[in-house]
Parts: C-alpha cells; sequence; structure tokens
C-alpha cells in the first residue's frame, strides 16, 4: 500500500464479470463503476506493507482498438489464433489492474491453458508446460523485470518454433508452419539488429527474461521480450517503403522498430501517456541509429529526413498530463527529427553517442517524464537545452529562422522565431561544403555575408527548422 487505506482501485473492463475477490480466504466487498472495481478491506491495510488477492474473473473479451485488444481468430489451416494486443484500450480490456503507466508490476507469473494441439508465448522465460489431462495444457511463463500493464500479452497458436544464436543470448522465434522458410529467412535480421542496439546502449535489457520474435495477425507491438510481427516477412513496413527515400527496402521495420522499444519504452518507460514519445520518438531515432550502423550516415540522414513529410505540427507531442490522451502521431516522426536536432546542437557525435548511452543508462527500469530527460540533458551538457526541448515538445510549431538581407551592406541578420521567449539553438548555416554555426537567439544579430541571399543555405537535413529569407 502507498497510504493507509480500506479500499483500492483496480481496472477492468465492464463486459467482463467479476466472479469473487478474496483476501486469504475473506470474501472481500467490491463496486463497480464503468471500468472501474473499488475493493473495500475490512480492516485498514497498512502503508508500507504488502498484500495480495485473488481476483476471479470470467467472460469473453470484446476486440477493440487499433490492434483488436483481444482477438480470437483462425489461422489459414483452421487453428485457432489468439493474440493480445491492448496499448491503445488498456490492459483492462482482458485482465484487472490497476491500468496506468506511472508504477509498472515488478515481477509476474503468467500461466495460460490452452488445448494441447496448440501453445501460448508470453512475456519472459518458458518456466515450463504442463498437461492438464483434460485436452489442455498450462503453460507458465515467468517476467523477471518492471513490466508496463500493456506489454503483457498472450499469444496462442499452431506455431513452430526455431533458434537463433547470439553469444549470451538465445532467440526464440514462433510461426505458422506455413510461413516457416520465409520466418527463417527474414529474422535473421534480428541478430544484427540486437547487435547494432548493444552497440549504442549496452546488453540487451531483459537478458534472464530472452528475446522473442512471435507472429501475429495485426502489424506488431512491442511486448516486452515477446515482441509480435506481422510484417508479412518482407522488408518495409507493410510492403511499402515507409520514409519514401528507398533506405526503408533494406530492412524489416516490425522488427527493427518494435524490438528498439525494448531499450526505449519497455526498459526506459513514460510515467504518464500524455509523454508517450519517449515510447515513440526514441524508438523511432533508433530505427535511424541501426541504419545508421548497418547501412551507414548518409543512409541514416536521408532515412531521418523521409519522415519530414509524416509530420503534421498540428498539435504538441506532448498532451495535457492525467487525462490519458495518446498524442499525435508527431511523436514519431517529429520526436525523432528532434532527437536528430539536439545530435547537432550537441555537435560532437563521440559526445552525442556517450550522452545517449548515459541517458538510457540512468533512466533504466524507470518509468519517468520529459523532465526527468531534459534535465539529465542540461545536467550532462552544460547546456541550457530546456526552451529547446520545450519548443519540439510542447508546442505546435517547429522553430523558424528568418533571415534578412542586406546586399549593398553584405551583411545578414538573423533570429528565431519561436513560441519559447527564450529559445535558443546553434545552426549551422552558409555554404554546404563549409558551414558557419551561428548562435541565433530570438533577438536580431547581424554578421557579415559573403554569400547572397540564394546561395545561403541552412543546414536543414540535421536541424529540423523552417527558413524564410527576405
Ligand atoms: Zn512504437
Amino acid at each position: 500500500m502507498v497510504k493507509d487505506d480500506t479500499r483500492i482501485q483496480l481496472d477492468l473492463v465492464s463486459t467482463l464479470n467479476v466472479d469473487k475477490i478474496l483476501l486469504g480466504s475473506t470474501a472481500l466487498k467490491y463496486e463497480r463503476e464503468l471500468n472501474t472495481v473499488f475493493v473495500d478491506f475490512p480492516e485498514t491495510l497498512k502503508a508500507g506493507r504488502i498484500y495480495s488477492i485473488d481476483f476471479y474473473y470470467s467472460g469473453n473479451p470484446q476486440e477493440t482498438g487499433r490492434f483488436g485488444g483481444f482477438t480470437f481468430k483462425k489461422d489459414s489451416s483452421g487453428h485457432s489464433w489468439i493474440n493480445s494486443s491492448c496499448e491503445g484500450p488498456g490492459a483492462l480490456v482482458w485482465w484487472p489492474n490497476k491500468d496506468q503507466w506511472r508504477d509498472e508490476v515488478e515481477r509476474m507469473e503468467i500461466s495460460v491453458a490452452v488445448p494441447n494441439d496448440l501453445i501460448d508465448v508470453s512475456n519472459g522465460k518458458l518456466v515450463g508446460k504442463t498437461d492438464l489431462g483434460d485436452g489442455y495444457t498450462r503453460w507458465d511463463w515467468l517476467v523477471q523485470y518492471p513490466i508496463n500493464n500493456y506489454d503483457v500479452s498472450v499469444n496462442i497458436g499452431n506455431y513452430v518454433h526455431f533458434s537463433d544464436l547470439m553469444p549470451n543470448q538465445v532467440l526464440d522465434f514462433f510461426v505458422l508452419p506455413e510461413n516457416l522458410d520465409r520466418a527463417k529467412l527474414q529474422f535473421s535480421q534480428a541478430k544484427p539488429m540486437i547487435e547494432a542496439f548493444e552497440k549504442y546502449f549496452g546488453e540487451y535489457p531483459f537478458k534472464k527474461d530472452g528475446y522473442k520474435l512471435i507472429e501475429v495477425p495485426y502489424s506488431g507491438m512491442e511486448h516486452q521480450t515477446a515482441v509480435t510481427y506481422g510484417n508479412r516477412f518482407e522488408n518495409g513496413y507493410l510492403q511499402r517503403d515507409w520514409t519514401g527515400v528507398g533506405v526503408s527496402t533494406k530492412f524489416d521495420f516490425i522488427i527493427v522498430h518494435e524490438s528498439a522499444h525494448e531499450w526505449f519504452g519497455n526498459a526506459v518507460s513514460a510515467a504518464d501517456v500524455s509523454d508517450m514519445w519517449i515510447h515513440e520518438g526514441w524508438a523511432t531515432y533508433l530505427e535511424s541509429l541501426y541504419v545508421e550502423d548497418m547501412f551507414g550516415y548518409e543512409d541514416a540522414l536521408k532515412y531521418t529526413n523521409g519522415y519530414k513529410t509524416k509530420v503534421q505540427n498540428r498539435t504538441p507531442i506532448i498532451t495535457p498530463r492525467g487525462l490519458h490522451r495518446e498524442p499525435p502521431q508527431d511523436m514519431y516522426f517529429k520526436g525523432t527529427l528532434f532527437l536528430n536536432t539536439l545530435r547537432n546542437v550537441v555537435n560532437d557525435d563521440k559526445r552525442w553517442f556517450k550522452l545517449i548511452r548515459d541517458v538510457y543508462d540512468h533512466f533504466k527500469y524507470q518509468n519517468i517524464m520529459t523532465e526527468d530527460m531534459v534535465q539529465f540533458f542540461n545536467q550532462k551538457t552544460g547546456m541550457n537545452l530546456t526552451p529547446v526541448f520545450d519548443q519540439y515538445l510542447r508546442h505546435a510549431a517547429i522553430p523558424t529562422l528568418e533571415l534578412t538581407f542586406d546586399e549593398s551592406n553584405r551583411t545578414v541578420s538573423y533570429r528565431w522565431k519561436a513560441d519559447e521567449k527564450n529559445f535558443a539553438m546553434p545552426v549551422r548555416v552558409g555554404s554546404k561544403s563549409q558551414w558557419q554555426i551561428i548562435q541565433p537567439t530570438t533577438e536580431w544579430k547581424t554578421m557579415p555575408a559573403t554569400l547572397n541571399k540564394d546561395q545561403f543555405d541552412v543546414a536543414t537535413d540535421l536541424y529540423y527548422v523552417n527558413v524564410t529569407k527576405q
């Protein structure tokens, strides 16, 4: 208990039945209000103590949300194929829990009984399976790290298993039999992907629980240590060139993006859905880091800038806190463009890579808010990056570099137009072959210009900014 009380709040969708709730052998009273279950205790539960209850519930989960929430489907050979994926609607659509982001379950046992001809793949390490003698087999999984509620998953199907080996790690793959050959080819991308992320951020964060990639009927989800995959065993994203610049066809977007979440999303997690860019902006940035490691910096820069066509800049990436309002898709695309901008603000790649490694190490297995990250960046860089973070994450518009040329005096005046009053950010300008770094603020400054208005360039591939010239 966090504080002394006689009542706790749990969440469970109203369409599922609560059968009984027990404290030891005592049946507890409860009250249901929409998707909430208030549980009352006969005496005060004391702060700091751990209590356990048994919550019995039943019913048939309804399909909901982008990936179905909890779905009962058939595969092409007629076997049941049952999967959960509930990030949007919340885990309450299929199991009772404290459905919020701030406080994660530290450890979890998941036991799922399925017909003998099917298997269940859930999160964590397989502890064992037990034939229950009634035509069902129980699969027991153990999660040994903190886990987001929405990451908890079941994947029940007629799966076949194969694996790949890393020096200190087994990668386990589960697919439908008809896709085995294609999967063996496509999933060979998993090992170099993990190796790439380990170069940047150190050891895979859930080593004891393992890494699994599981075929599902929807596009994919970052279920911790049980990453789900539905990208048709083809490169790109659902057979498209995802950022439209010829780079994403070189790799499987879902393998890379969803697995990147093991580092950002699952190991480093946001404490409120308002700050979900910590999951999605970072995972999208990790795609670019993967591209940089596998195919080189030029491709990575091209790939990142390809995301510009998807950004809308209509509402801020960070939504009001506490309302459980999911941020706009800009959290992915603008999120990665912002981090690429920040890299160039730091302007020292060695320092940048050390910095993002430090951010990861510092916040690993924690649930944080953007403020925590900003404070850490400020402290490590000695810069005041707060107005930069705020402009990109808490306002709809990106900064505009305003340039005014005085051809007769051969000068150029410059300033940032931004919502943040104290916005200040260095930027590379002049000629591509020999950039010059200037330090604009929101006040006009003037400098000599040897280039005229048409020749004068701004490194907009490196900084996600608008430019006006007059
Ligand atoms: Zn994602």
